[in-house]
């Protein structure tokens, strides 16, 4: 390990480091400052700057259970949008491939390949049996 190396690890003992909030907040403040290269607003610049102080505030906080708990909420509303807006660019992507639709009784997410015509469906989720044509 070269000096930088070992100061850097000594300086980052007992310290929390990056995390998924750490990165967002990170990336969101790069993604405004981009943004705010076109726009040129001091409120924009002002949020964007704030938001990379508040990411090396995160990640060279000693109060580590502080921000594990920051973090557990951020992902606890944060991966389930993420996993909607995934989903939703593939059944995009995927719609001349197959047809989507929801379950009338869960409402779960359900596929057939196109121009199959009418099929008997059992839902994958739960189970329920009806008709789509495709
Ligand atoms: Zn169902």
């Amino acid at each position: 390990m070269n000096s930088f190396k070992m100061w850097l690890y000594r300086f980052m003992q007992g310290r929390r480091g990056s995390d998924e909030l750490v990165m967002t907040s990170y990336f969101t403040g790069l993604a405004l400052w981009v943004l705010n290269l076109f726009i040129r607003s001091s409120l924009l610049g002002f949020v964007s700057t704030l938001l990379w102080i508040w990411g090396i505030f995160r990640m060279l906080s000693r109060n580590i259970p502080a921000r594990e708990k920051e973090n557990r909420w951020f992902l606890g509303w944060f991966t389930p949008l993420r996993t909607k807006f995934r989903n939703a660019r593939t059944r995009f992507k995927n719609r001349h491939v197959y047809l989507y639709y929801r379950c009338p009784q869960c409402k779960a997410w359900l596929r057939l390949p196109r121009h199959i015509g009418e099929k008997t469906v059992t839902c994958s989720a739960c189970g329920a049996t009806f008709k789509k044509k495709a």
